[in-house]
């Protein structure tokens, strides 16, 4: 039998706490998952700083990859398989791209990307498409296979249901990601009737589409995702210690390019610092690597580094305050004198930082980020989109919220000694 269609003699399960059991039959999926590149998923967590704030989302990206894989595999399998809109011939390639999708994550992605101004999704294709573990299994499929995964993944690719299975605003990826996110992190919302959408979910030409009993259910699922990304992913307390891990990697950086003798030189840190890294240092990476260098930098004599090393570890993270950058722009210039004045440099300890979502929203053409609506399929089998039909949804629709936050040690403020400390205290309070 040709490798594309080659079953395992006996199917392979994963025990998952969230979809119960992940099941394995095709060889191609098997054989991807255990590459190199796949396993190094287990080394990074999904939600990078979360655990500082729920202890228990200590969860990786190889479960959630190998979930996403598992719902499109049960939307295929179960639901789409058979029906005249759906090209069975797609269905190892929607596989391959579902459980690869998040194949390009580093450590602490977030932080690491804006430090290094680099993109997770240009690393996906380069270890799909480079000298590779995952490109060797996926080029025994065909020779364009490779890029075929990295087509979908990038939503290049021409069938366009086969891109909204993994991104859209209804994708397996967000439906594993939450209730992953809030099983781990024990939280209430999160929840939703994931078996229910399943079921309503069909085939159309160009993406997946709803069929009108399920819109309840979908209801619940966008609120779900509303509260999530408030109450758990832009948590001002976890972001204080993306905040920390961001100035960590920047003083790391200013140190080596100001030739600082580093007593624990950051080895796998040098081509990021120089721009001269290539696919290997990416990989060589994760979050095991960057820990034990937080560890040893705690012990460096630069005062800062050392520090921030140390609160990020000890997790004596930054205290915050409201702020809104179009009315209070003066107070950013007057408090950055304050603290230099105190004797902090303002570049580490005194940090602004913004989260903004938009939980669903109808087609805008020409807008950035130009979103693909979730149709709901009524009865005669015309498609009307969401928010038109949804009461809840229209009122949330398009809205983006945005907050701002300036990060600072109230510790060190709180502290007696300097006059000025109570200063600077008052005003970020803004008493
Ligand atoms: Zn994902």
């Amino acid at each position: 039998m040709d490798y594309k269609n080659e079953k395992l003699f006996e199917e392979k399960v994963f025990k998952d706490p969230v979809h119960r059991y992940i099941h394995v039959r095709d060889r191609v999926i098997w054989d991807v998952i255990g590459t190199r590149e796949f396993q190094r998923l287990r080394r990074i967590r999904q939600l990078g700083t979360t655990y500082l704030v729920f202890h228990g989302a200590e969860h990786s990206r190889f479960q959630h990859s190998l979930g996403v894989y598992e719902i499109v595999r049960r939307i295929i399998d179960d639901g789409f398989n058979g029906r005249a809109e759906w090209n069975n011939e797609e269905r190892l390639l929607t596989l391959c791209a579902a459980l690869l999708h998040d194949l390009g994550h580093g450590p602490f992605s977030h932080a690491f990307e804006k430090v290094f101004t680099l993109d997770h999704e240009k690393f996906t294709q380069a270890i799909l498409t480079g000298d590779t573990e995952v490109n060797e299994v996926l080029r025994r499929v065909s020779p364009d296979f490779p890029q075929q995964v990295a087509d979908v993944i990038g939503k290049t690719y021409p069938d366009k249901l086969v891109v909204s299975l993994i991104s859209s605003q209804i994708d397996a990826d967000r439906m594993d990601y939450l209730q992953r996110d809030a099983y781990y992190t024990g939280v209430s919302y999160g929840h939703f009737d994931m078996e229910r959408i399943l079921r309503v979910m069909r085939p159309a030409e160009e993406q997946v589409v709803i069929k009108f009993s399920g819109m309840h259910a979908v209801e619940d699922y966008i609120m779900s995702r509303y509260q999530m990304y408030w109450q758990v992913y832009f948590h001002p307390v976890s972001r204080s210690a993306e905040v920390i891990l961001i100035k960590i990697l920047h003083r790391a950086k200013h140190l080596h390019t100001t030739s600082y003798p580093f007593k624990y030189e950051p080895v796998h840190f040098k081509s990021f610092f120089d721009r001269t890294f290539g696919l290997e240092d990416y990989l060589s990476l994760d979050e095991g690597v960057l820990m034990t260098y937080f560890q040893w930098w705690r012990k460096e004599e630069d005062a800062i580094l050392a520090d921030l090393c140390d609160r990020f570890l000890n997790r004596r993270l930054f205290q915050y305050a409201e702020f809104d950058p179009a009315k209070e722009y003066r107070k950013i210039g007057e408090l950055e004198r304050l603290f230099k004045e105190a004797g902090l440099d303002p570049e580490y300890y005194l940090v602004t930082d913004s989260s903004s979502d938009l939980p669903y929203d109808f087609y805008r053409p020409g807008e950035e980020n130009e979103r693909v609506p979730i149709y709901l399929q009524l009865t005669n089998g015309e498609l009307s989109e969401l928010s038109r039909s949804s009461e809840i949804v229209d009122a949330i629709s398009g809205k983006r919220r945005t907050d701002h936050k300036i990060y600072f040690p109230e510790d060190v403020l709180e502290s007696e000694g300097n006059p000025l400390y109570e200063k600077i205290l008052q005003m970020l309070r803004g008493e």
